[in-house]
């Protein structure tokens, strides 16, 4: 029986872990939760899963839960909430759903304690990417992505060597402004941004999605996770995300890995490897899928895709902020505060102006997160 902290258990990622859950309730077990604001969903996963603690960030609303839930389990709140759940759960796996840089310091105290890390939270790889790999080496620690890619490659590599790997190709959906021209994205409307074509997700992943940040941002987690030179990976549209990423070896061989989109599949994947589990959920009928067709991503009109792999080479904390200038611009644009086209702009203007430190270290990390939120809120209010 494996033990599983589940953090972001309302979000779309942690739904379908608990879904997987579910279905195998001799194998896993949930001891612990931890949702943003919405109480009541979490009310409902505490009376089915029974964990030990749970976590509510907003601390009004951890208030409240617990009037609601009594003495049932214990309650946590804000980001010292996460870190100490994090710290003293007691657990074998830890799966961190959370969006955005809240992911960092618990996923840093799981290595410490030499848990498993089944990683959806792609933005703690991105801020440290060194920090967070080096830590895994020092602690002998797994570190399984359940960003679908990431973990289509980790498969593709089962059993290869590094040295024959000749490039990784990402693939990415293209989001709902594929077909559209760099001009018409300056009118898009906050609900055409959410409408994704092939994932149902959340809002702030669905919004990277329609800037092909997402893309970015998961090149970099790639870059950390394989460590392979970044003009070795390869980003490749492929509008129907059956081809989740492929390998191509030295000898020009390619392995892809494949499946109707479904996130329970990688997730199961970081919770059973080396093994797999028989799950009958998902399966992939290729007389019903006519094509499968790819194109090359216009750099162009995706300007964030093109950014984030510059901040690749300046290196540092240049991650860091793109990542919180990125978080902040797609608050913004949710709120209606800015249109779709400032996104990359906003990540432009912080790169430019918020001091990288050229080595990051964590402190440095949380000094550039700080200071570009800080820079950017003044900025754009
Ligand atoms: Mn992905």
């Amino acid at each position: 029986m494996k033990k599983i902290l589940l953090l972001g258990s309302t979000g779309s990622i942690g739904l379908n872990t608990l879904e997987i859950v579910r279905s195998f309730p001799d194998e896993f077990k949930i001891t612990g939760l931890s949702t943003n604001t919405n109480i009541s969903l979490l009310t409902e996963q505490i009376k089915e899963f029974s964990p030990e603690t749970v976590v509510v960030r907003d601390s009004s609303k951890s208030a409240e839960l617990k009037k609601i839930i009594g003495e049932k389990c214990e309650v946590l709140s804000g980001n010292d909430g996460l870190i100490e759940i994090s710290k003293h759960c007691d657990y074998d796996i830890i799966v961190t759903a959370v969006v955005g840089f809240t992911g960092l310091i618990p996923t840093i105290e799981a290595i410490k304690r030499k848990k498993r890390i089944a990683l959806a939270n792609k933005e703690t790889l991105v801020v440290a990417g060194e920090v967070i790999t080096e830590l895994c080496k020092q602690y002998n620690v797994e570190l399984l992505p359940v960003d679908s890619e990431h973990s289509a490659i980790f498969q593709c590599l089962n059993g290869e060597h590094k040295n024959e790997i000749n490039k990784l190709i990402l693939t990415a959906s293209g989001g709902p402004f594929l077909n559209k021209n760099k001009n018409e994205l300056a009118g898009v409307s906050i609900k055409d941004a959410l409408t994704h074509p092939n994932w149902k997700m959340g809002n702030k992943i669905t919004i990277d999605s329609a800037t092909m940040m997402n893309k970015g941002l998961e090149v970099i987690e790639a870059y950390w996770l394989f460590k392979l030179p970044k003009e070795k990976i390869e980003v490749i549209i492929h509008p129907q995300s059956i081809i989740h990423s492929m390998v191509e070896f030295i000898d020009g061989s390619i392995k892809a890995q494949m499946s109707t989109p479904n996130m329970k599949l990688p997730i199961l994947y970081a919770l059973t490897y080396p093994n797999r589990y028989s799950y009958r959920s998902v399966r992939t009928d290729f007389k019903k899928i006519n094509q499968l067709t790819f194109f090359e991503p216009d750099f162009d009109k995706f300007t964030c895709l093109k950014i984030a792999y510059e901040v690749i080479e300046e290196g540092g904390t240049a991650p860091c902020i793109l990542n919180a200038a990125n978080e902040i611009a797609v608050d913004k644009f949710l709120n209606g505060k800015i249109n779709f086209i400032q996104i990359p702009e906003i990540i432009k203007d912080a790169l430019d102006k918020v001091n990288n430190h050229k080595n990051a270290t964590l402190e440095t990390i949380l000094e550039s997160d700080f200071r570009t939120r800080e820079y950017l809120n003044k900025k754009y209010l």
